[in-house]
């Protein structure tokens, strides 16, 4: 039962932020003596920030967001949290590991506090719960104040700070999910789209952005606290969205994410309009929601797939979308992954178990089977499609037998790419009231077991690529990296003389070790100049582990890098244009 909680008239407790330290003692002065400076009131001494973010992608995205505002109100972005006077901790809670590494920090916080007395701490994110709010000052001895990710756009306001953009007011807002008061982003669409207006989104890439498109998730797992931290789902509007999309296009973002902890049910709580007419949604396996006339992630891809460059291209040439809930993925959705040229051939299909009677505990609404015929129904219709998966092992009651169904789904299936973790008990969620009754030695060894199983798939998957041209958007210069630890000997020699820097690539004069992602998602490590950074390389896969390829760069494959491609667009249809059906034919 959702009951909506109006968002009152809330007078927003300020967080003061601490003036200048008094500088040393004062000698009288006459008119023109120039230290009467110091005696001009200050401005308000802006504090230098530093934003430490755990988690998924959409923590990752409001981080971009409050970094932001702080700047756009002259705050500076401070290089490590130790140099800040500000710090915002952007939290996770999906397992207890992520909330223990925050508390485990709340020493190191103290003590720079005692250093630095002006220094105030904002924690955020999906650890700050209405129903925990009283317990939060216990867990979290350091923190000043706490924001659930609802009210973080009212950070400036809360922190005292005026911004260009004016206050933003209080915008979190509340409502009642089973008997849990929880955080809704009734308001986040609006804040959204006011800072992608205004600038003010801190993009940590210039090649890659995310694009979030709902907000919070209406699905029951049992084990997990994304509805109670994030609440009901909120999709944003549909030409809001498109907008970002052209602006992403027209700064020259090569790869665009949509964000959701669902993003399959985009749009099912958005009003019905005529233009979105031949929408029809048939859900499987699950309750039949009339998803009539409403846009759904099917209509937004095709429409930013429409985003069109003057000799036709997709203007954004790689559009991706995660986190997908199989229970929603219809057909319409994998017709539009076959249709649209830009989506990349990249899927995570989150399947948790393999085991369906550990499935119905969970929560998660579909069978193994059902799982299998929409994997069979994606690969049929994109070949070469590379999927990857979250799988949760020693969830209450998982028994070895359906431990060992899940490893037998593993081979059958065959991902290119397995997360996995031992299940945590996380409070408030319903799991709490199932026995956690696998041990953490028996966790631990199933984990183990389930990773040793997926490392040779991950490589046969892999192996499959070598000899073979990639296009690969280079976008990070490489640090050493230890993990890529195959057979190194066998392969070692095959490309002898050749790696020894990260990623076992050997750059030549002029060159770094670069990587980046093919459109599969697969990391791809090469050499070459920093400037093909942003840019769409070719490479010849020489080179094959369970995590990572290696490769050579053709030297005629190198795309030009084509700033605000968009420039060069055809005339743009307008975002109702883009409201029918894309052009399709990849
Ligand atoms: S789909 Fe399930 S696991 Fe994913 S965010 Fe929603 S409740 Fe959590």
């Amino acid at each position: 039962m959702i009951e909506r909680q109006p968002a009152r008239d809330r007078r927003l407790p300020i967080l003061e932020i601490a003036p200048p330290a008094p500088s040393a003692g004062r000698t009288a002065a006459e008119p023109g003596d120039e230290r009467l400076g110091e005696f001009r009131p200050e401005p308000r001494a802006l504090p230098a920030f530093y934003v430490w973010t755990l988690g998924c992608q959409m923590n990752r995205s409001d981080s971009e967001e409050m970094s932001g505002r702080l700047l756009a109100a002259g705050a500076t972005e401070a290089p490590t949290m130790e140099a800040a006077d500000l710090v915002v901790i952007n939290t996770c809670a999906i397992r207890e590991l992520a909330e223990a590494k925050v508390i485990g920090r709340q020493g190191h916080l103290g003590r720079l506090k005692a250093a630095n007395p002006s220094l105030r701490i904002v924690l955020t994110g999906c650890a700050v719960r209405e129903r925990d709010r009283e317990g939060l000052g216990r867990r979290y001895p350091a923190v000043d104040l706490f924001l659930r990710p609802d009210e973080e756009p009212e950070l400036i306001d809360r922190l005292g700070l005026a911004s260009a953009q004016g206050p933003v007011g209080a915008v979190g807002a509340t409502t009642i999910v089973g008997r849990t008061v929880v955080g809704v982003a009734d308001h986040l669409a609006a804040t959204r789209s006011a800072a992608v207006a205004g600038g003010t989104v801190q993009r940590s890439s210039t090649v890659s952005a995310w694009l979030p498109i709902i907000y919070g998730c209406d699905k029951t797992c049992t084990y997990c606290i994304v509805p109670f931290s994030r609440g009901p789902e909120r999709s944003r509007p549909f030409d809001e969205i498109v907008d970002e999309a052209q602006t992403l296009a027209a700064a020259g973002f090569r790869e665009v994410t949509l964000l959701g902890q669902n993003v399959n049910s985009y749009g099912h709580d958005l009003p019905v309009e005529s233009r979105f007419g031949h929408v029809r949604t048939a859900r499987w396996a699950g309750r039949q929601l009339d998803l009539g006339s409403r846009p759904d992630l099917a209509e937004l891809i095709r429409a930013i797939d429409g985003i069109r460059t003057a000799d036709g291209a997709p203007a954004i040439p790689r559009l991706r979308f995660i986190t997908s809930h199989p229970w929603d993925l219809s057909d319409r959705l994998i017709e539009a992954l076959a249709d649209c040229p830009s989506v990349c051939e990249a899927l995570h299909l989150p399947v948790q178990s393999g085991d369906d009677d550990v499935l119905r505990r969970m929560g998660r609404q579909y069978t193994t089977e059902h799982y299998l015929e929409r994997l069979a129904k994606i690969r049929a219709a994109v070949p070469g499609i590379t999927i990857s998966t979250d799988i949760i092992v020693g969830f209450c009651g998982e028994t070895e037998a359906q431990f060992e169904r899940t490893l037998r789904f593993l081979e059958s299936v065959r991902y290119d790419q397995v997360f996995a973790a031992a299940y945590s008990e996380r409070p408030g969620t319903p799991a709490t009231h199932l026995p956690d009754d696998v041990q953490a030695a028996e966790k631990r060894r199933r984990l183990n077991a389930l990773l040793a199983l997926q490392e040779p798939i991950g490589l046969e998957r892999n192996r499959a690529w070598l000899g073979r041209d990639v296009e690969v958007l280079v976008d990070t210069v490489a640090r050493e990296r230890s993990h890529d630890h195959d057979e190194p000997e066998a392969v070692g020699q095959e490309m002898a003389g050749e790696g020894s820097g990260p990623g076992g690539v050997r750059p030549g004069p002029g060159e770094v070790a670069l990587s980046g992602r093919t459109r599969g998602n697969k990391l791809v490590h090469l050499a070459g100049p920093t400037d093909w950074l942003g840019r769409l390389v070719t490479v010849r896969v020489q080179h094959a582990g369970p995590y990572a390829l290696r490769g050579k760069p053709r030297a005629d494959g190198v795309a030009e890098l084509h700033l605000g491609d968009l420039g060069r667009m055809a005339s743009q249809p307008s975002v109702s244009d883009l409201g029918g059906r894309a052009p399709t034919g990849r």
